[in-house]
């Protein structure tokens, strides 16, 4: 696979594993190298991307024939390839995208510090990977691309952001592009306080750390919120994101357009599942 010149905002990469370290004990982060990545771009905040892995025995895996040279279809090309066979594919987060040299840097939570029967396959990869281990990455090439939330309106006040593990680099690089001063609540679920990490911004950050799935929803609903006209930017377990929105929206009075919430995985069903219901591309 090789990235191609497209009409798309978006390219397949051939990226390989440079080195991997714990940041955390329930965080691994993944460097990543490839000929192509000069060419790869992030608009960062939330910059989503999609990964894709070999299966056991495959060196490399397996991706939709991109040499037409637009990756605009790619999602029913990649349909289309026998699932045993085609590169499994996950959503993950750009924690950053580093010049001289060109470094893609994705941190993968690994829902808890040993290997369990539930990891599925992105978790198991990332606990596992070495250098030179070979993905498939698509990713924008454009700056400005459709494939980020967080999106301020020019009038906000102050911001409200929530997440957990899976939604922490998101959080991490939201944080790093904010202005000075401007309030910022920040609640993160980690497995435990042993997973919080640094979190550098100008911002006016409090930032509060829970230990208890789920906890975000009871600690948002005992807090006080500044003055003035707020957006909220909501991401991690989906029964969680709904609840947390509910609440902003029905009891705390946020306009809903002013929330941006997303579901990162969905508690006791894989990507897989989900994609076979065609509840997530
Ligand atoms: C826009 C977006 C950005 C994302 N960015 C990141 C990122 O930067 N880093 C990151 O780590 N994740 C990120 N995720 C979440 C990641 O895609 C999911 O956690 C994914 O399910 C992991 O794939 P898997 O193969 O390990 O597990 P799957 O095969 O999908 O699921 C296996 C089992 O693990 C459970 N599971 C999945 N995720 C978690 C979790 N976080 N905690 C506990 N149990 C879980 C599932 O319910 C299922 O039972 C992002 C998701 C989205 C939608």
């Amino acid at each position: 696979m090789t990235a191609t010149a497209t009409a798309s905002p978006y390219q397949f990469f051939d990226v390989q594993v440079l080195r991997t370290e714990h940041i955390t004990p329930a965080m691994i982060r993944v460097t990543l190298g490839g000929p192509d990545l000069p060419r790869m771009a992030s608009g960062g905040r939330d910059q989503r991307i999609k990964i894709f892995l070999p299966h056991p025995g495959q060196e490399a895996p397996v991706m939709p024939d991109t040499d037409t040279g637009d990756a605009t279809e790619w999602y029913a090309d990649w349909l289309a390839l026998d699932p045993a066979v085609r590169g499994i594919m996950r959503t993950y987060t750009t924690r950053e995208l580093r010049r001289d040299p060109d470094e893609l840097i994705v941190d993968f939570a690994v829902h808890g510090t040993a290997p369990s029967p539930t990891d599925g396959p992105a978790t198991s990869w990332a606990r596992t990977a070495r250098p030179g281990a070979r993905i498939g990455v698509l990713a924008p090439v454009d700056e400005e691309n459709g494939a980020y939330d967080f999106r301020p309106p020019q009038d906000t006040d102050w911001l409200l952001l929530t997440a957990d593990e899976s939604a922490l680099p998101a959080v991490a690089s939201i944080l790093e592009t904010l202005p000075p001063g401007l309030p910022t609540r920040v609640w993160v679920e980690v497995h435990d306080l042993a997973d919080r990490q640094p979190l550098p911004t100008k911002a006016d950050a409090e930032i509060h750390w829970l230990t208890q799935e789920g906890a975000t929803r009871n600690a948002i609903r005992g807090a006080d919120f500044p003055a003035g006209t707020p957006y909220a930017w909501v991401a991690g377990e989906s029964a969680t994101v709904k609840a947390v929105r509910r609440h902003l929206v029905t009891e705390r009075g946020f306009d809903r357009k002013r929330v941006s919430f997303s579901g990162y995985w969905r508690k006791d069903t894989t990507t897989d599942e989900l994609i076979e219901r065609g509840e997530t591309a």
